[in-house]
């Protein structure tokens, strides 16, 4: 396709384009809607992405994202240090904490275990969390891993290097969605809401 704009213009479309979720189309409406609100949206954008980069860290303790290390989570007095979640990616924490499901602590593994794609234990933080497990004031590991074959290949094998900590390691429940319909779900999902049943 001929470029319809400067090499700069371009060039911002096109790294627009690489974020999740927007295609050229998407990314040319974005970009135009940044150089429309030059002073508004696309001034404050950059500093604040120029910011952002110059301040990121990764914690050391929990591996989750922030401007600070240990991040604000691992440092917050009104957390519950007895329980960590185990997560796959930052976004799984970000989606628990906008759920507000549970005022715990973290544990970011930086993925899954995918022998497929060649990634094993010593590519996740997996050793990290094993010795995490064993602090005296650690009552129970959270695994919230995705329930995908690599997901719960993941939870079985942190759980073998879990055996002789003193924790609790407990899992998602998998079943019905809140607000789901019977009739609608798959038959692996109905299977395991049945198997999982809890007492009413
Ligand atoms: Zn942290």
């Amino acid at each position: 396709m001929p470029a319809t704009a400067g090499p700069e213009i371009e060039r911002l479309i096109q790294l627009l384009a690489r974020l999740p979720g927007l295609g050229p189309r998407s990314a040319r409406r974005a970009a135009l809607h940044l150089i429309k609100k030059r002073e508004q949206l696309m001034s404050p954008l950059t500093s604040a992405l120029e910011t952002a980069l110059a301040k990121i860290v990764i914690c050391r303790v929990c591996g989750n994202i922030d401007t600070q290390d240990p991040c604000t989570i691992c440092t917050d007095p009104r957390r519950d240090p007895s329980v960590i979640v185990v997560v796959a990616d930052v976004a799984d924490l970000w989606a628990l904490e906008r759920a507000g499901a549970i005022n715990a602590r973290y544990h970011v593994l930086g993925g899954t275990l995918s022998p497929l794609d060649g990634i094993g234990p010593q590519d996740l933080t997996i050793d990290a969390v094993v010795t995490r497990a064993h602090e005296p004031a650690v009552r129970e590991i959270i695994l919230a891993l995705n329930a995908t074959v690599d997901g719960q290949t993941t939870a079985h094998y942190i759980t073998d290097l879990l055996h002789n900590a003193k924790v609790s390691v407990t899992r998602l429940a998998h079943g019905v969605p809140v607000g789901g319909e019977l009739d609608y779900l798959d038959e692996g999902t109905l299977s395991a809401a049945i198997r999982q049943r809890t007492p009413f």
